[in-house]
Order: structure tokens, then C-alpha cells, then sequence
């Protein structure tokens, strides 16, 4: 055969030049994508010679990656099935090309930000070399014997034309030879190929060989004077990949340490431990193997989101799972493997794939099934992990009806004391003590036990039990309790007096007529900052305090969901909700007939001043400058 020229069949006009610019985001996936063609050359031909198809010997299969840097070349070398001169005319020229010009045809109508979604996802294929070479060759030679099986060589500078000549190779196999063109010179530099490598192709299935690295040899016949075997360095090429990942071995097969170390291999920079895992393993109807870890959620979790790697049969694809996973899942660490999830599509058409919808739901039971199991095997263990794990499942709760369904059986509630209850239990605890006279359950909370010590401390007087929800989710995963569970209600400790929460008889009645109550009130509006309180009386026993801050449950849930931003566009425009809160004078404790009996203004205004300050200083609302003033005030009084 002589040099053969010719014209790739070229439909859209600017396709080239479209490769290089348009696509410029992602040049890196260039080398993804020729080392997944040579690791499926090589796994093809591990079929073959399976199937009895092909005989010869297999010999070593190693993938090699080299750079040049004078050369300016990069070169990938593979030892699979190789390409006849048809192949290469009917694969390289016509198959590959039109994928990637459809591709790119489908990818220039996108908006810019399915661009990016698709873009680091499969769909340019042997093409995406023209990102960064402006010469690519391909030395092949077919494994296939006899006939016109002899080696060729293509090239093409970026231009649709190309040329074709055979060649001797004595090897087996295909050679990509990337010419880097000078805007993207930084792909010669080892470290950029060595990041490349490790990003995307971590999990091969087939060895790749990139440099070399140093270790150290046992020398034969040589130990030192105390036994010891003496070594040598020795520089070997370095196989960058684990061809064999965790995930791919049979659970039955693998240990707990393993999986730890596996947790470090994926995530080097992460000092702490996961909690627990869970091993994914389907074959039907969709094919698909991972493992998913429990990390210990840190306050910022958000820094946390988004550390599940996608891989298609261990080509790594991204670690942005989103659409893929629900969205609690997404909290979680570790390998999800799938060639089921198509890959170059946008993230709209993701969330409304059947087969994505089946893995999602598929992944959301196992993760339920997982809990259950934990928490039936060993309840305390699972109590002494619930603080950490909390997040996900009520983030799960919250989200997926699904979810709920199964964790509503090991979902805990944890009370002031430490103490855990199932949603189950804890209505059983609570049901004598805490019904108002509605017959509504009253579900007590604290979101601080300091902050909200003293009314913590009435209500356990009284026998009741308080609940800790100091968690980032709380505030949400009250409001879809309180959706699920009939007749209950949740109510935080400082919402109302403990006797106006949980009303059980009518009110007591007050030692004021209407009269005197329309005079304490003008007192008492002097004395403090009207715009911020609202004054409420209250027929409380003596004993309880004279003055008390409370504040609206509803009113609070509204101010706490603006603050994380949860109130979404209802809260828009509405500018700031003010803070509702308000002052509880209980009419019949003795300090306040003492208000009343008092016949001098000032007195009286002391009197009241110092009630409302002690209220506010319960609630942690007396601060600055009004602290300071109070301190002195009572410093000067002793
Ligand atoms: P895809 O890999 O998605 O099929 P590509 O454009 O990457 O698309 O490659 C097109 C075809 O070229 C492959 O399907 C394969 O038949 C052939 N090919 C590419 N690289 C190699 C290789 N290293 N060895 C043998 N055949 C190859």
C-alpha cells in the first residue's frame, strides 16, 4: 500500500476549530478518553482469547502513557486488537468522526451551563485529542492474522484531511501519538499528566504505566550483620492504577480494615474515619456496583456534599452526582459504578431517566435497609453514632417520602437527658403527660439547653419531658413531623409560659380586675421598649415568675428559616420579619401586687425595670450597654 490521502466526510463546516475553542473548558478529558479506547482494545481482546478466538499469547497487557517533551508529543500505547486499514477508514474516519460531530452538533445547541454539564461526561470520544494536538497519528496493527492485516499508519493535522500508509509494527496493538499544540504545552509537564491520570483513571481495569518511581529491592544473598535482608533502591516504571478496586470484590471478601483503607485511597486528604459503609451490588435490572460511607458531618456540611465519584465501568466520569443520587445522598462519600447511567446528557434529562429514576430508589432502600439493620443489631452502638448520623436521615425524612417510611422505625428523638426514643416510643412517653386539652400532643423542644436553661427547668418541674433539636435540620424536620404525626404538635420550651403550651384546664382565676390591669399595663409600657415586646397577662400560681419572655413558635420557625435561607421567595420582599416577642406578667405572683401597691412612679418603675431586665437576662436578650447598666445598677444595690 502507498500513502493513501483522503477526506474525512465532513458535514458541519466548522467542526474543527469548533473541538479546539468551544470545547475549551474540558481539554483535560482528551486523555480519559484515548486511555478508556486502548483499556477497552485491551479488554476486548481478553474476551476474545476467553471465547477461544484468539490463541496467541496474551502477554503483558499494560497500558503506556508517555510524554516528550522536546518531541512535544504525548503517546499512548496499547497492547488490544488493534485496527486494520478498513478498521481505522471505517472507525477513526467515519464512525468516531460522525459521533463526535454530532456530538458537537448536539453540544453547540446547548445553554452554557449544560455545556458544562455535559462536556466532562463521554460523547467526544478519539476526536477530543484535537483539543490540544494539531497533529494526532495512530500507529495500528490488528491481532487478527492473514490477509490485509498489515500495520498502518493514520494521520491528520486538524484539518479534515487525512492520510494512510502501512508501516511496520512488529507489536500488537495501538499507538496514539498526540502532537500538543502550543496552547496547551502544560499537558508535557509530568505532574499535569500524573494529576490527570490519578482523576480519571485511578480504577482502570487494565495496568497503566506512567514514569517511574523509586523502591526499594531486597538484595539476594545479602543480610547484614544482624540478620537483617539489605535492600537496594532501584527505579521501576510506575503503575499508576488499582485494577482491582473494592468495590468490584464480593462483600464476603473484604474486611473492615479494607474498606477503611479503600476510604483513604479515595479521599487521601481526610483525616477522619467514616462511620460506617454500605456495599452496592446489582446486576439487575440495571448493572450496577459502589460503595457509599457514612462520613462524620462537620457543622459546614455543605463543604462536605458532592464527594461521591461517578464511574462507568472504572473510567472515572465526575464527582458531581447530582440528579443521579437523591439529594440527601449526596452528603454521603464513596463509588458509585454504573455503565447504566448515560452519561452525555443534561442534567434535566437525568432526573427524568427510567433507569436513573430505578437506581435512585434502588440506592435510597439499601441505605434504609442498612440503618435498620445497624440499629435492630445493636441499639447502642447505633444511639452512640446517632448525633453524627442524624443529618442524613432526617435530611432523608424531609425529602423522600420513601425514606420516611422506612426510617420512621429507627429514627431517634434524644431528650435534654441524653435519652434516645423512637418516634414510637417517645409518643408513649409523652402520651399521659403532655396532651393538651384539645387532645393534641405536645412535643416540648429546647434548641439550646443553655440559652433556654430556666425553661427547660419549668417543664421538668412539672413532669414533662423536653426534647434537644439542636440540629442544622431540625427546624425543618419538625414542621414534616409535625405533617406526619396525627394530633401532635411541637412547641419549644420558650414559646409560651409551660402552662399556656400545655393547657390542660381553664385559666386560674387573676387576684386583677380589668381596671387594675389597664393600670399595670401603663406601667409597665413605660418602663420598657413597647416597639419589641408585647405585653400579655397571665393567671400563673405565685410561685411562678412574675416576669418571663416568650416568644411566638410560629413567629421564630418563620425568623429561623429566613436565616438559613429555607423561607425561599416568600420571604422575599417582605424585607426582615421583626421579632415577636413577648412579656408574660403573671398577675398573681406578689411582685407584681408589690408593683401595684406602690404609690410613688419612680418605685414602681424600678421595681418593674429590674423584673423586665432578670426576664431578659433568662432569654440571653440583655446585652451591651443595658447589661453593663444593669450590673452597675445592682452592684451599687448591695
Ligand atoms: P468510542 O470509544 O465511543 O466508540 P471513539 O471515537 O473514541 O468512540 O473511538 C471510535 C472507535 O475507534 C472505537 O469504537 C474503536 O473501534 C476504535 N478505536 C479507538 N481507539 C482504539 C484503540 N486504542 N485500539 C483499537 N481500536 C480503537
Amino acid at each position: 500500500m502507498t500513502l493513501q490521502k483522503g477526506k474525512i466526510d465532513i458535514k458541519t463546516e466548522d467542526i474543527f476549530p469548533i473541538i479546539k475553542k468551544f470545547l475549551y473548558s474540558d481539554h483535560e478529558i482528551f486523555l480519559r478518553e484515548l486511555i478508556s479506547n486502548a483499556t477497552d482494545a485491551t479488554s476486548k481482546l481478553k474476551t476474545l482469547a476467553s471465547m477461544g478466538k484468539f490463541t496467541g499469547d496474551l502477554g503483558d497487557l499494560t497500558i503506556h502513557v508517555e510524554v516528550d517533551k522536546k518531541k512535544k508529543t504525548i503517546t499512548i500505547r496499547d497492547r488490544g486488537i488493534g485496527m486494520t486499514e478498513d478498521e481505522v477508514k471505517k472507525y477513526i474516519n467515519q464512525i468516531a468522526f460522525s459521533s463526535a460531530e454530532e456530538f458537537v452538533k448536539k453540544f453547540k445547541t446547548k445553554s452554557e451551563a449544560e455545556q458544562n454539564n455535559i462536556i466532562g461526561h463521554f460523547g467526544l470520544g478519539f476526536y477530543s485529542s484535537f483539543m490540544v494536538s494539531d497533529l494526532v497519528e495512530i500507529k495500528t496493527k490488528t491481532y487478527k492474522k492473514g490477509g490485509s492485516t498489515k500495520a498502518v499508519r493514520w494521520e491528520c493535522d486538524g484539518s479534515p484531511n487525512y492520510s494512510l500508509e502501512e508501516i511496520e509494527k512488529n507489536d500488537r496493538g495501538t499507538e496514539v501519538i498526540l502532537h500538543i499544540d502550543d496552547e496547551n504545552k502544560e499537558f508535557l509537564e509530568d505532574y499535569k499528566i500524573n494529576e490527570l491520570l490519578n482523576k480519571y483513571c485511578k480504577f482502570l481495569p487494565v495496568p497503566i504505566q506512567f514514569g517511574t518511581e523509586k523502591i526499594q529491592e531486597p538484595i539476594e544473598g545479602k543480610k547484614d550483620k544482624d540478620g537483617n535482608q539489605e535492600t537496594k533502591e532501584v527505579e521501576k516504571p510506575k503503575i499508576i492504577n488499582n485494577t482491582n478496586p473494592l468495590w468490584k470484590k464480593k462483600p464476603t471478601e473484604v474486611t473492615d480494615e479494607d474498606y477503611k483503607k479503600f476510604y483513604r485511597e479515595l479521599y487521601p486528604y481526610s483525616f477522619e474515619e467514616p462511620l460506617f459503609h454500605i456495599h452496592l451490588n446489582v446486576d439487575y435490572p440495571f448493572n450496577l456496583t459502589g460503595i457509599l460511607y457514612f462520613p462524620k458531618v462537620k457543622k459546614d456540611y455543605e463543604m462536605q456534599r458532592n464527594k461521591i465519584q461517578l464511574y462507568s465501568n472504572q473510567v472515572f466520569v465526575t464527582d458531581s452526582v447530582e440528579g443521579i443520587v437523591p439529594d440527601f445522598l449526596t452528603l454521603l462519600h464513596g463509588v458509585i459504578d454504573s455503565p447504566d447511567i448515560p452519561l452525555n446528557v443534561s442534567r434535566s434529562y437525568l432526573q427524568s431517566d427510567g433507569n436513573v429514576k430505578k437506581i435512585s430508589n434502588y440506592i435510597t432502600r439499601k441505605v434504609a435497609d442498612k440503618l435498620d439493620e445497624l440499629f435492630k443489631k445493636d441499639r447502642e452502638a447505633f444511639e452512640k453514632k446517632w448525633d453524627d448520623i442524624k443529618i442524613f436521615i432526617e435530611y432523608g425524612m424531609i425529602s423522600e417520602e420513601k425514606f420516611y417510611e422506612k426510617a420512621e422505625k429507627f429514627a431517634l428523638l434524644k431528650n435534654v437527658e441524653g435519652k434516645y426514643f423512637t418516634l414510637d416510643e417517645y409518643q408513649k412517653h409523652i402520651e399521659k403527660t403532655q396532651k393538651n386539652k384539645d387532645k393534641k400532643l405536645i412535643y416540648l423542644y429546647a434548641t439550646n439547653k443553655e440559652d433556654q436553661y430556666s425553661y427547660i427547668e419549668t417543664a421538668t418541674e412539672r413532669g414533662y419531658d423536653v426534647l434537644i433539636m439542636d440540629g442544622v435540620l431540625d427546624n425543618h424536620f419538625i414542621n414534616s413531623l409535625e405533617q406526619k404525626l396525627k394530633d401532635s404538635t411541637f412547641a419549644r420550651v420558650d414559646s409560651n409560659t409551660i402552662d399556656k403550651i400545655i393547657e390542660k384546664d381553664d385559666e386560674a382565676p387573676s387576684k386583677l380586675d380589668d381596671k387594675q390591669k389597664e393600670t399595670l399595663k401603663e406601667v409597665i409600657e413605660r418602663s420598657i421598649n413597647k416597639e419589641k415586646f408585647n405585653v400579655i397577662f397571665e393567671n400563673l400560681s405565685e410561685t411562678d415568675m412574675p416576669v418571663t419572655i416568650t416568644q411566638n413558635e410560629f413567629m421564630r420557625r418563620m425568623k429561623d428559616m429566613e436565616k438559613v435561607g429555607g423561607g425561599g421567595g416568600m420571604m422575599m420582599g417582605m424585607g426582615s420579619l421583626p421579632e415577636s416577642f413577648e412579656l408574660i406578667v403573671n398577675t398573681n405572683n406578689p411582685l407584681i401586687t408589690k408593683v401595684m401597691d406602690e404609690k410613688e412612679a419612680d418605685k414602681q418603675d424600678a421595681i418593674v425595670k429590674q423584673l423586665y431586665d432578670l426576664a431578659r437576662l433568662a432569654k440571653n436578650l440583655l446585652v451591651g450597654k443595658e447589661l453593663n447598666d444593669f450590673v452597675k445598677r445592682n452592684v451599687s444595690e448591695i
